[in-house]
């Protein structure tokens, strides 16, 4: 399974990514439904938990119809327990108010970095944790993707249950919320979902862009907005934009979105970012001169997220040549790093516009559904080099040609791949199109 595991990820990561979040990683056995994964550290932990177990259990499918679950252990952890002769490797979790939540442990206020882009929402931040329903009734924050939305929004609910340990707090993903909801109604459960969340103190809603399109959600949650409003319990929701940005989200929720006080957050500066880095490594107790921080803080400029992925391949590459993290030492660690940056800099829009012009068809064909011959061959192929040059999942490209099913984007990529072993055409075409997206 292993095996099947990593060829699959291989293929749908690139390769820098592959390297430092899969190759660093180790099967320790499959017992009861679950596959035990060894990291060497806490940040792979969290990308693994984040971004990769439930690729795992959708894999364990595809491999052989079986629910495989995966738990990811910290090598260092896994080291102790064995000098403890425990003869489990994970602990009995015992339910605590945190894991109720749904809380991350590390995304407090103490570990939040405060800087230009953040200032407004953070205050704004600590505010509603001190005055929760009174002033600013929703909180809503808005920015890109791994500026510290979520973790600003936990911290509020950190902060709520240190001061009083049985509020009751709830953080959830908008899709959770809305898959919840789903849930409620096939399994008739609905009265149960409504006192779940309608009576929360403090509600944390993730991502609500992903209410668009969804109806009965929406519809759902605005009477839980509503129920939660009049009885002043406070609502915090982020998004990647604006409430009046949001494609097809009604417009009584948008004004109630409104309602209360929204704040941006946006790209750190340098300080601000070797601030993070700065803290970061005291958390993970790596030793980096100060100049190595800089570097690395001036090498990743838009996204805080890619910023500890750096870090933690600075580490990793110190790791494996045994030598001690300096500026050129990061230098060297970061340097396939940017040229794959640069790729992944290409977004599938770009690749659509830029297939579409060279054979003269429209984007609207390429995401349309029409079958004949002049236009089918162009969408398989901008598909198939949309998996090549980008990091997204087959899921997600099927969403941008119009939302097609992963499967057909699957199918283009092999029907391409085939072509590419006989037809001159294609070959041809393929690197003119490749060299034309890279200039
Ligand atoms: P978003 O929800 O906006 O996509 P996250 O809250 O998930 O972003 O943040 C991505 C990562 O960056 C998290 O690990 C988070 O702890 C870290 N991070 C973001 N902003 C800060 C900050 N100001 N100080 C410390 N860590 C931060
Ligand atoms: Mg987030």
């Amino acid at each position: 399974f292993w095996k099947f595991l990593q060829q699959k990820f291989q293929q749908e990561f690139a390769a820098v990514s592959y390297q430092t979040w899969i190759e660093s990683a180790h099967p320790l056995k499959l017992e009861d439904q679950k596959i035990y994964i060894t990291v060497p550290s806490s940040l792979h932990k969290e990308y693994w938990e984040r971004n990769i177990s439930t690729k795992v259990v959708e894999a364990a499918y595809e491999y052989g119809n079986q629910e495989i679950v995966p738990v990811i252990l910290l090598t260092s952890d896994l080291q102790k327990q064995r000098l403890q002769k425990s003869p489990h490797p994970t602990a009995a979790a015992t339910p605590s108010p945190l894991a109720e939540a749904h809380l991350n442990s590390k995304y407090t206020f103490n570990s939040f970095v405060t800087g230009s882009g953040n200032q407004m929402a953070h205050a704004a931040a600590l505010v509603v944790s001190e005055e929760p329903g009174e002033t600013y009734n929703p909180l809503f924050i808005y920015g890109g993707v791994g500026l510290g939305k979520t973790h600003l929004m936990q911290a509020i609910g950190h902060r709520l249950l240190e001061r009083n340990i049985n509020a009751n707090v709830k953080y959830i993903s908008s899709e959770s919320f809305a898959n919840d909801f789903i849930n409620s109604i096939q399994n008739r459960t609905q009265e149960e979902f409504r006192n779940e969340y309608r009576t929360v103190d403090l509600l944390l809603v993730d991502d609500i862009q992903f209410f668009a399109d969804k109806e009965g959600t929406q519809e759902e949650f605005f009477h839980t907005f509503n129920t939660l409003y009049n009885n002043k319990k406070q609502i915090v929701l982020t998004c990647d934009r604006l409430p009046n940005e949001i494609p097809k989200l009604q417009e009584r929720l948008v004004s109630r979105f409104k309602w209360g006080l929204s704040v941006d957050i946006t790209a750190p500066d340098l300080e601000t970012r070797t601030a993070i880095l700065r803290k970061k490594a005291i958390a993970e107790k790596l030793e980096i001169p100060n100049d190595a921080l800089s570097y690395i803080a001036s090498q990743i400029d838009s996204n805080v997220r890619e910023l500890e992925g750096a870090l933690v391949r600075v580490q990793a590459y110190s790791t494996m040549k045994n030598a001690d993290i300096s500026v050129s030492l990061a230098a060297e660690a970061l340097k396939d790093l940017k040229e794959s940056q640069h790729q992944a800099g290409l977004s599938i829009s770009q690749i659509q516009m830029h297939v579409a012009k060279y054979y003269k068809v429209t984007v609207e064909d390429l995401k349309g559904k029409r079958r004949n011959k002049g236009i089918v061959v162009p969408r398989q192929i901008a598909m198939y080099l949309a998996r090549e040059l980008t990091d997204s999942s087959l899921p997600k490209i099927g969403q941008e040609f119009g939302g097609k099913d992963h499967t057909t984007v699957l199918h283009s990529c092999e029907k391409i791949t085939k072509l590419l072993e006989s037809d001159l055409t294609i070959q041809h075409d393929l690197t003119n199109l490749r060299a034309g997206l890279k200039s």
